[in-house]
Order: structure tokens, then sequence, then C-alpha cells
């Protein structure tokens, strides 16, 4: 599958199932938002509607009227199941009339290949009374039908829904892989593509937008210095800045985003590791702060962050969570440099 970047063994085992004429059923891509799940998702169907795809291959041809049809969204064999939209915004949840709706086409014979493709992009979208609308598909599957469900965490998916699709496991792309892609791709020179991938957290799609819109990077550096200073302040301070953060789902989303990016370092740096993934006063404050609070410190902190940052949507308060964050982060008083 040409054009997909990073997350190899995902991309041999997709690639087998195409050369190999055996595509599954049903699909589960878990792994967290920007690292190439949708991308990927899009390049299988592609490869798999594709009229000219050679016995054997796993690349689409990408000139066919079929690869055409995918680029521009409208293939009648693919179907992206994504929330409605309403005046203009997209609503939250996907209906139950839209499961159905896909339910029935799923039976119908595909109209110009030999496949007919289903992608949920965001599993948490479906609310869990109607999640089972897919179950009859999931169990007796028509001849050709794929159904390609995306979730940042497995949990996302029903366990009923679960058991019937073959996981397939995404994970964060090393710093280097995402700067080497700006630059060959994308044309970014060296210097401002290893910036962005040092704020990505592993998300090539983050890097590609922010790239796209100089003040997404900017931002970004500004709130990671934010949070960093967290590490060394009062916990009054702390709680305020917590409250801010998480003002809202999605601004405590972001939040804990750049946290655990940061977290990673203070961990590694604690370890003694050399390389970070950050760059410049983030970088410097994590290699300040790691030694400070040790290993054993750092590592349970991270992890709570990440439970945390798994539990976002269906946590109500996120500003509550946010404060808690605050009130348990191990600070580094001493790691302040003298005179400060
Ligand atoms: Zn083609």
């Amino acid at each position: 599958m040409r054009g997909v970047i990073g997350n190899e063994r995902a991309q041999a085992l997709l690639e087998r199932a195409l050369a190999g004429d055996q595509a599954r059923h049903a699909y589960l891509f878990t792994g967290p938002e920007g690292v190439g799940k949708t991308t990927t998702a899009l390049a299988f169907a592609r490869a798999l509607l594709c009229q000219r795809r050679a016995s054997g291959q796993s690349d689409a041809c990408g000139e066919c009227a079929s690869c055409r049809k995918v680029a521009s969204g409208n293939h009648p064999d693919l179907t992206i199941i994504e929330p409605l939209k309403e005046n203009g915004k997209q609503k939250f949840w996907i209906t139950v009339n839209q499961l159905r709706e896909a339910e029935r086409l799923a039976t119908l014979a595909p109209s110009e290949s030999d496949h007919r493709v289903f992608i949920i992009p965001a599993m948490r979208r479906i609310k869990e009374g109607t999640a089972n609308t897919i179950l009859k598909t999931l169990e007796e599957p028509p001849p050709g039908v794929t159904l390609i469900l995306i979730a940042n965490e497995a949990g996302e998916a029903l366990p009923t829904i679960r058991s019937r699709c073959q996981p397939v496991q995404f994970n964060p792309i090393a710093p280097d892989v995402i700067a080497r892609a700006l630059r060959e791709r994308w044309n970014v020179e060296a210097a401002e593509a290893e910036r962005l991938a040092g704020l990505a957290n592993g998300r090539l799609g983050w890097a590609v937008r922010a790239h796209e819109q100089p003040d997404t990077a900017r931002q970004r550096e500004e709130a990671l210095a934010r949070i960093a200073a967290m590490a060394t302040q009062a916990v009054d301070e702390r709680m305020r800045v917590a409250a801010t953060l998480g003002a809202d789902n999605a601004s405590a989303r972001a939040a804990l985003d750049l946290w655990t990016l940061w977290w990673r370092d203070v961990t590694l740096a604690a370890n003694g590791a050399r390389r970070l993934l950050t760059t410049g006063e983030p970088r410097r404050a994590a290699e300040r702060v790691g030694p400070a609070i040790g290993p054993e410190r750092a590592r349970v902190f991270l992890e709570t962050l990440l439970a945390a940052e798994a539990t976002l949507d269906v946590n109500a308060n996120p500003r509550l969570m946010m404060e808690n964050l605050a009130l348990d982060l191990p600070t580094a008083l001493v790691a302040r440099p003298r005179g400060a």
C-alpha cells in the first residue's frame, strides 16, 4: 500500500491479505489519533476496489476509474460512516439509522467491483445501545464485504464486536520517521521538519497540518511550555493552569496530548536517556525535571496521564480531571535552576 508512512507491522499484515486475496470481513484498527489509521483504511479500501490491481499485488494502480472515485470520495462500493452534519456542524453521534442503512447496503451485491468496504473512522461516536446494529453483518458477513472499524482504544468497541474483528494495532510514529517524511514528501526544510516532529507526539497527521498552518505549531509550543512549567509550580498556580486546560473536552484532550508527550520526555530523562522526543526549552525542562523526580515517580505519573486520556470521552468533567492531575503531578521544586 504505497503512500502510507510508519506502522510497518500493520501495513505488512494488510498487504499480505491483499496479495493473498484473503481480506478479512472485519478489522479493528486501534491506536492514538493522527498515526495513520484512517489513511491506512482508505489505502486498503482503494487496493481492494482497484480494477487493475494484479493478483499477488497489494498496491492500487492509482489511475483506474475506481481509484479515482475512491480518491474523490464517491466510490459507490465504499461507505464511510461518520456523524451527519446539521447546519454545517458535525453531530457527535452516528445514528442507528445510518448503521441500519449500512447493514442494508452490505446485503446488496457491489455495483462496480468485487468488494464492498465500510469504514467507521471513530467507533467512539457510536452509542453502546446502537452498536449491536452492525452485529448481523459481522456474524454473517455477505461475500466481499469488509468492515474497517477504527478506535483510539479497543474498549471503544463492544466485546461482542471486538471478538469478530481481526485486531490491527497502530502506534505513534518515531520522530525521525516523521521528520524524514516531512522532508521527502512535503519538502519541509530540515530544521523545521525536526521541530514539527518533536511537537507531533508520534502523529504525522498533526505535523502535516502544522506545516500547512504555521500558527498551529507556535500555539502548541506555547501550550507545551505552560505544561512543562507546571512541574516546578506551587500547587495554587498549578490548579489555576489546570482549570484553564480543562475548560472543555477538546481543550483537555489537546492538553493531555501535550502533557503525555512532555512527560514521556521526563520519563526518558529520568532513566538517563539522551534522545528525547521534544526540542528546545521543553526538552531542557524535561532534562532538569526527570532526574529530580526519578524513574519510578515519572513512570507512575505517565501511566496516570495515559489512563486519563483514555477515559476523557466518558468523563463528564474535564476540569475536575485536569485539577486532579495537577494535584497528583510530582513536582520538582529542587529542579529549579539556581537563582530562579
Ligand atoms: Zn486502480
